[in-house]
């Protein structure tokens, strides 16, 4: 995947400057995000990017600040950005590490740890240490100049004034670069494998392109699954760190609560899922209230209109991280383009960076493309579809011509004769 690595004091929040010379704020209260920030990170993670902040703080190694303070500022704007990255050099150049910039290596570490490519993405920062940084672990480098009083950086690819112009010009340059491959679709929407069968869910566990798990109860029936605790302790055996959904099924909140509880405290990656009404169609929205408030990873489902998702993001306000299914595929068996119901839920969801849309019960290989086209974050696959992935960008002619062998080889296998009736 690309990443956009991003200096932090200066880019992502205002830099305190002394005598030309930037330093960082001194604590969260006083922090001041920069204007279009907020809305360039949504952008960029959006396109596809990975945000990862990589800033240098050598005020730690000086003592004049401490590290637990540099983490509420990082965390302060991980809430406001969406960004969970954050590499922290908290060395001086006395210290000789190899992680302070213009040295690579906080680059380099999330690289090797998301497994980055370099070549594809763009360091931003606001000093000469950010963009020799850039360049040193193969980056594309923008400078972005507040004119300190400071030596400035060589040969950037990009100069501009803040965040903002630097988004532009990375999206735009993004597909068209000579000889660079187009981002494939798995790169911009992630892919989470739909389904119950116990052999498909380790042969896809294998898959780097799959990054998450869902299943269901009418799933999970159809594999003939029968003890659903066995069930989940088997896919949890089998994967431990990628997101796996399991739904409740009770029907009562109080039961639903307790199987809530349960599911989840059988592994940190999974999500329980909870449907938005029960089988009366009440809301459950004081229920995933009540589980937010007690740390529990929710993947709320069975969404089919915008009112549902406003209330069920009022309701997961508080959480960590969650996911909202809005099931397009059901809102299309009705006659209704699922498109506008899909880009008004991102819009709902869009100032909430904990939550994510997943692009539930797709019904063709297409609607994968339609969900990384408007930036919706997450999409569940069947292996069918799955298998189609690969026809992406397929020549046209050539597909035909595959399909009238096809034809002509299954009338020949099936052994068909056309004679005369009366022959
Ligand atoms: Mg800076």
């Amino acid at each position: 995947m690309r990443a956009i690595f991003l200096d932090r004091d200066g880019i992502l929040n205002a830099a305190v400057v002394r005598q030309g010379r930037p330093h960082p704020p001194g604590a969260a209260a006083t922090l001041e995000i920069l204007p279009g920030v907020e809305d360039a990170c949504r952008r960029l993670r959006n396109a596809g990017f990975l945000l990862v902040c990589v800033t240098n703080q050598p005020d730690i190694a000086r003592g004049t600040t401490t590290r637990s303070a540099v983490d509420a500022i990082n965390a302060a704007l991980g809430a406001s950005l969406g960004i969970r990255n954050f590499v922290v050099c908290p060395h001086d150049d006395a210290d000789r590490c190899d992680c302070r910039k213009p040295l690579p290596g906080m680059l380099l570490a999330a690289a090797a740890e998301h497994a980055i490519d370099l070549p594809g993405s763009v360091m931003v920062g606001d000093r000469w240490r950010d963009v020799a940084a850039g360049r040193a672990a193969g980056c594309r480098t923008v400078f972005v100049d507040h004119g300190y009083a400071e030596e400035r950086p060589s040969r950037p690819d990009f100069i501009c004034r803040g965040l903002a112009e630097a988004a532009e010009w990375i999206i735009a340059g993004m597909a068209w670069r000579e000889g660079e491959q187009p981002m494939t679709v798995a790169e911009r929407v992630k892919i989470f494998a739909d389904g119950a069968d116990i052999q498909g869910i380790a042969a896809l566990a294998r898959n780097p392109v799959i990054k998450g798990f869902t299943t269901n109860p009418t799933l999970m029936r159809a594999a003939g699954v029968t003890d659903y605790l066995q069930f989940a302790r088997a896919v949890l055996s089998i994967e431990r760190s990628r997101p796996i959904s399991f739904e409740v099924f009770a029907d009562e909140p109080d039961e639903m609560h307790r199987q809530a509880i349960l599911l989840s405290g059988l592994s940190a990656n999974v999500y329980v899922k909870i449907p938005v009404t029960n089988t009366r169609g009440e809301s459950c929205a004081a229920l995933i209230r009540s589980l937010v408030a007690e740390g529990v990873r929710l993947n709320v489902t069975a969404l089919l209109t915008l009112p549902q998702v406003l209330t069920v993001a009022d309701a997961l306000r508080d959480s960590a991280h969650a996911f909202i299914s809005v099931f397009a595929g059901r809102i299309a068996d009705t006659g209704r383009d699922p498109l506008p119901v899909m880009q008004g839920a991102l819009d709902i969801i869009g100032r909430q960076h904990e939550l994510e849309l997943i692009w539930a019960s797709p019904r063709e290989v297409y609607n994968i493309y339609q969900a990384a086209a408007i930036g919706c974050h997450a999409i569940t696959v069947s292996s069918d579809l799955l298998m189609k992935l690969n026809l992406g960008g397929k020549d046209l002619d050539e597909f035909s011509l595959e399909t009238v062998r096809m034809f002509h080889a299954d009338a020949a296998a099936a052994g068909y004769r056309l004679s005369d009736a009366n022959g």
